[in-house]
Formats: structure tokens, C-alpha cells, sequence
């Protein structure tokens, strides 16, 4: 029901705001979050302005704080997830600067623990159980696909060679059933360890090829995409659902005075597709009659998912330092102009 509301206001875009903990390493640190209310207000205090001056008041769909577990947030987007079931195509993206938690949402901490497991698994896994416990007319398939997006180039991750990494072409197709990315390799799920074993393979792949996981992760896009095809047994007809879970490059803002060469040639990609990604998320939500897709890989790849029926749920990441103050306002500004 609350979802239904929203979309009436929002042309079906929300926005969930996550606000990650202190991590033990930084210490007794500051905040610069003064205030998360239950319905999706937060304020944030700039640590050079105490005082009422400093202070900014900001208003999304929901507000996590840091105490707030992954189970929590599941529970928050499971309708969502599961109206893939029906036909619709759903984006879910995180959004924000190095450290803020996107990779922590979308797949958990390193290691994870079922408990631990981020929006990816608990998605994956809640898709297929569904689709193998509704026995009723309709008989669903799930499968997976998932793809980096890294310099404008989109690569595949379950590739069975990711020895020679090469580039996958677009397809703009307005077909329901068309697939964006037709030539990165799908699997099917069945099982849990199905998703396990994908989730393991995506997440290797993404580490080849660079010296540190982090600083790669942290510059590319990577896009988990979940096929349904329910077919209605006694009529025939089928119905095409996908969802995709993205975790988006860092959004911090590379000093252009201080990175030459491929540094700086990764910044501007990022940029240019953050900023596309902007616009096109802000042109939906203002119902504009032009929505420019074709500016960056990341709007093209999910152009049938963004618009139209389909569903858009943005969370939006904030590390809660003093340090990350300046990050965490051009963080919300987007959040802000999108919501
Ligand atoms: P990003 O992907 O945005 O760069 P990460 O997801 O890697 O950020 O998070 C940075 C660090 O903070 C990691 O050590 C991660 O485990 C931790 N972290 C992030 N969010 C949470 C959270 N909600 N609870 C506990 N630890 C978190
Ligand atoms: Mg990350």
C-alpha cells in the first residue's frame, strides 16, 4: 500500500536513505547526523557551524539508522523485489561516496553470514523460493546475469573465461522480454547454493585484472540482473519480470588538479555516468516529456527498466563522519534532486 502511494507521488522513484555506523578502526568519532526520524527525516550539522546555522534538514521515503540490520532493510523492499513476479522491472541502486556502505547493502560484509547477506542474496534467494512455491497456474524460471560497467565498457562477470574480458554490446529493444546485455552469460537458479556459487563467481570476477578489489570496485558499476518468466499453464501466455540490483561507483569528487592519466579518465566516466543517471531519474520524476537515456552505458543498460511501469528505489549511503561532511551534502543534494 505505502508503495502504491508513493508511486502516484513519484512517478514510482523512491528513495531510502542508509546511514552506516562507525566502523571500530575510526574510533570515538563525529557525527554529523543530528537527527533520523521515523518518517524519513534526517538532519545533518556541518561541524565547522554549530549551532542552528549548520544545520540541514532533509525528507526521503525512510530513513535507516546505523542500528537498523540487513534483515530490516529486506523486509522493507520485499514487496518490491517480489512485483517482478508480475511483470514489472524494478531498479534498486546504491548510491554514494568510497566507504559509505553500498557494497555492505547490496551484498553484505566479505564473508557473509546468511544474517549478514545483503539485498542481492536475500533477493535472489527470495525470488526463486517464491517462484517454486507458488505451484498454482503459473510456472516460473529465474536466472541471472551480471555485468561491470567500468570506463563505459560493459563486461561480462559470470563469464567462464574472464581471462580475456571482453566488451558486451547494448541492445535497446523495447520488447518485454528482450534482454539488454544478450550476450552475458545467464544461469539459472534453483537453489540457494545456486546463489551462493553465482554471487561467489560475480564477485571473484570483479577482483581480476586489478591489484586492489577495493580500488576497482570503487570505480566501476556492477549490475546483478534477475530474470523472471512465469508462464500461465492453462492459457499459455508469459509474463517477463527483471530486476536489477546495482551498486554504483563512488560518487566522491576526484581533484582534477591531483589525477593525470587513467585516474582521471576513470573520474570523468564515473561522473558522466552519475550525472546521466541524474538526470535521467530526475527527468522520470518530474515527468518531463524527454528522458535522455542515451548519455551514458549505465541508462542505456537499464533504459527498459527506468520509466515507463517500472520501478525505481534508490538507497541512498551516508558515512556519518565529520570527515565525509562535504561528500555526505553533495550525497543528499543528488539524493535530493532525484526524490
Ligand atoms: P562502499 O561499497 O560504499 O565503498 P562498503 O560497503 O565497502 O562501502 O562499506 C565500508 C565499510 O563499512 C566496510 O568495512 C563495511 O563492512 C562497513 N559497513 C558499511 N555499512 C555497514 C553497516 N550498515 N553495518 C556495519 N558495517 C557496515
Ligand atoms: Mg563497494
Amino acid at each position: 500500500k505505502l508503495f502504491n502511494e508513493l508511486q502516484e507521488l513519484k512517478g514510482n522513484i523512491r528513495v531510502f536513505c542508509r546511514v552506516r555506523p562507525f566502523l571500530p578502526a575510526q574510533g570515538a568519532a563525529n557525527t554529523v547526523v543530528e537527527y533520523v526520524g521515523e518518517d524519513g527525516e534526517l538532519v545533518v550539522t556541518n561541524p565547522t557551524r554549530p549551532g542552528k546555522d549548520g544545520l540541514r534538514q532533509f525528507k526521503f521515503n525512510k530513513v535507516y539508522s546505523p542500528t537498523a540490520s540487513q534483515a530490516d532493510v529486506f523486509s522493507d523492499i520485499r514487496p518490491l523485489v517480489r512485483s517482478v513476479l508480475d511483470g514489472y522491472n524494478v531498479c534498486i541502486f546504491a548510491y554514494g561516496q568510497t566507504g559509505s556502505g553500498k557494497t555492505y547493502t547490496m551484498t553484505g560484509p566479505d564473508g557473509s553470514s546468511e544474517e549478514d547477506w545483503g539485498v542481492n542474496y536475500r533477493a535472489l534467494n527470495d525470488l526463486f523460493k517464491i517462484s517454486q512455491s507458488r505451484k498454482g497456474n503459473i510456472s516460473y524460471e529465474v536466472g541471472v546475469q551480471m555485468v561491470e560497467i567500468y570506463n563505459e565498457q560493459v563486461l561480462d562477470l559470470l563469464s567462464d573465461d574472464n581471462s580475456q574480458k571482453k566488451t558486451l554490446g547494448i541492445l535497446s529493444t523495447t520488447q518485454q522480454n528482450g534482454l539488454a546485455v544478450p550476450d552475458a552469460s545467464m544461469y539459472p537458479v534453483t537453489s540457494t547454493s545456486d546463489v551462493i556459487t553465482l554471487m561467489d563467481i560475480g564477485l571473484q570476477n570483479r577482483a581480476v585484472g586489478s591489484t586492489a578489489l577495493n580500488e576497482r570496485s570503487s570505480r566501476s558499476h556492477s549490475i546483478v540482473t534477475v530474470h523472471v518468466r512465469g508462464k500461465d499453464l492453462k492459457t499459455g501466455s508469459v509474463l517477463y519480470g527483471n530486476l536489477h540490483l546495482v551498486d554504483l561507483a563512488g560518487s566522491e569528487r576526484v581533484d582534477r588538479s591531483e589525477v593525470t592519466g587513467d585516474r582521471l579518465r576513470e573520474a570523468q566516466h564515473i561522473n558522466k555516468s552519475l550525472s546521466s543517471l541524474g538526470d535521467v531519474i530526475f527527468s522520470l520524476a518530474s515527468k518531463s516529456s524527454h528522458v535522455p537515456y542515451r548519455n551514458s552505458k549505465l541508462t542505456q543498460l537499464l533504459q527498459t527498466s527506468l520509466g515507463g511501469r517500472a520501478k525505481t528505489l534508490m538507497f541512498v549511503q551516508l558515512n556519518p563522519d565529520a570527515t565525509s561532511y562535504s561528500e555526505s551534502m553533495s550525497t543528499l543534494k543528488f539524493a535530493e534532486r532525484v526524490s
